[in-house]
């Protein structure tokens, strides 16, 4: 009997001691068991959401669309991108479309770099020092009124070439692959003014050259003879020209070769390296582009105003100098957004070496003063009639023109030799260029020397009168 109480009393303690530690246990495990089945029941849900956003992406990398660019915005991107790599700007087209966001999801992207890319290997370097030049003056708009037998006929028959010999060998020359390249594809400038070439890519088959327009000022000895008016910027941004008819009423358009250009670039992209244009060589003292903003159109001073200023202020009483000024910025800015650059032509039209160094100075401060304000700085400087401050061998400071226009910031000079294909001389801190003139001159006489470049019989303009007079 007080076995079986004692065996009894063991199993209450016992069965006591299992409730209590079943007790303790739970209370031990219950806090972690649910710990953990939050955690686990977290990670799916997030698994899930990631297994669901995953699968948005794919499906929308699958259908094509990638959701931070609109269909639209892609098709820009790629016009744009095509544009640039029309114009040999490779990097820039690849660049472009790299930078886009979600570029890693986008075939299309991917597919157009890889085609840039592969055009771009295909390029090679053209030699800098075989660039050649071109360069022209006003265009002759109306053939009657330049060539009407008056004092100034033989003058524009040498030196001029007429709208429709421009259209046919501006169109020559791009069907032979030529591109028209800044002196500023062929070098660049470092701070301390020392120059260094640089690389200009083209695909097989295209030839690089420079154009330059002279004298771009619609001077006033020009009217009535056939030619623009000005240049303007018009209400949607395009620059033209201005055209006074015979019953003085105003036409705008294409009369002249920077608009003409432009209309040709719009239509032939790859004419353009990089979109970049002509250079204008620009005097000062009649004022640039038309627009007459001379110091001398200011001040009106007695003993410098000539005779053509004083007829324009008769036939112009309501002049304004500032507005004038303003007018011609707004048109050199629009250019200058078209690729266009300008070149200083020194201020009065003169051979510098006929002239002390004390006036040549002078010259330049004027065109400091009255020029740069309009079209901005430039570092380019184009000789007038063809002339250079030194010889054949490299400019160097002990030639005191050289060491003023270098203090100025001129660092591309350009004369005129059309006796050679292409004449480039590249110094320590300076570039030298001849010049072709592709004018009546040069293609009555010497056809030859031109034939490079396009084909004098399909370009002349039989309104011409001929012999073109020697000079
Ligand atoms: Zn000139």
């Amino acid at each position: 009997m007080k076995c079986l109480i004692t065996i009894l009393i063991l199993a209450i303690i016992a069965l006591a001691a299992l409730l209590v530690y079943e007790i303790r246990f739970r209370e031990y495990q219950n806090p972690w068991a649910q710990a953990q089945a939050q955690k686990e029941s977290q990670e799916a849900a997030e698994a899930a959401l990631r297994a669901e956003s995953e699968k948005k992406e794919q499906n929308a990398a699958d259908s094509g669309v990638v959701p931070l660019i609109s269909d639209e915005q892609e098709d820009s991107l790629e016009s744009q991108a095509n544009r640039l790599a029309l114009q040999y700007d490779y990097d820039g087209a690849i660049s472009l479309l790299r930078s886009q966001p979600g570029y890693d999801r986008n075939e299309r992207f991917k597919n157009l770099v890889s085609t840039y890319e592969s055009t771009k290997a295909g390029c090679s370097p053209y030699p800098i020092d075989q660039i050649t030049h071109v360069f022209f003056h006003t265009l002759v708009w109306d053939d009657a009124k330049a060539f009407d037998g008056d004092e100034k006929e033989a003058g524009y028959n040498q030196v001029m070439t007429t709208v429709s010999e421009f259209d046919s060998i501006i169109t020559q020359m791009y069907n032979r692959g030529y591109v028209m390249v800044s002196l500023h594809d062929m070098a660049s400038v470092a701070d301390d003014g020392s120059l260094s070439t640089k690389e200009i890519l083209l695909p097989p088959g295209k030839i690089p050259f420079v154009l330059s327009m002279d004298d771009c000022s619609y001077y006033h000895y020009m009217d009535g003879d056939g030619f623009a008016q000005k240049l303007i910027v018009t209400d949607d941004g395009k620059v033209k020209n201005t055209y006074v008819e015979d019953d003085g009423s105003i036409s705008v358009g294409d009369y002249d070769l920077v608009p003409i250009l432009d209309t040709f670039v719009a239509q032939h992209p790859d004419f353009a390296y990089h979109g970049h244009k002509g250079v204008l060589a620009l005097t000062g003292y009649e004022g640039v582009l038309g627009y007459r903003t001379d110091e001398v159109y200011k001040t009106r001073e007695e003993g410098r105003i000539t005779m053509y200023q004083n007829a324009f202020f008769e036939a112009n009483p309501d002049f304004d100098f500032d507005k004038e000024v303003a007018d011609a910025k707004a048109v050199a800015d629009a250019m200058k957004a078209e690729g266009w650059e300008f070149a200083s032509h020194t201020w009065g039209h003169i051979n510098p070496r006929q002239y002390t160094i004390e006036q040549v100075q002078k010259d330049s401060q004027r065109w400091h003063d009255w020029v740069v304000p309009v079209v901005g700085e430039t570092d380019i400087l184009i000789f007038a009639f063809g002339a250079d401050i030194g010889d054949w061998q490299p400019y160097t400071y002990d030639n005191e023109y050289y060491a003023h226009y270098k203090s100025m910031g001129f660092n591309f000079y350009c004369n005129v030799d059309s006796s050679v294909k292409a004449w480039v001389q590249i110094g320590p801190d300076f570039l030298r260029q001849g010049r072709r003139n592709l004018d009546g001159y040069r293609m009555y006489y010497s056809p030859e020397l031109i034939s490079d470049l396009y084909d004098v019989d399909t370009a002349w303009d039989s309104n011409r009168p001929t012999p073109v007079p020697k000079m």
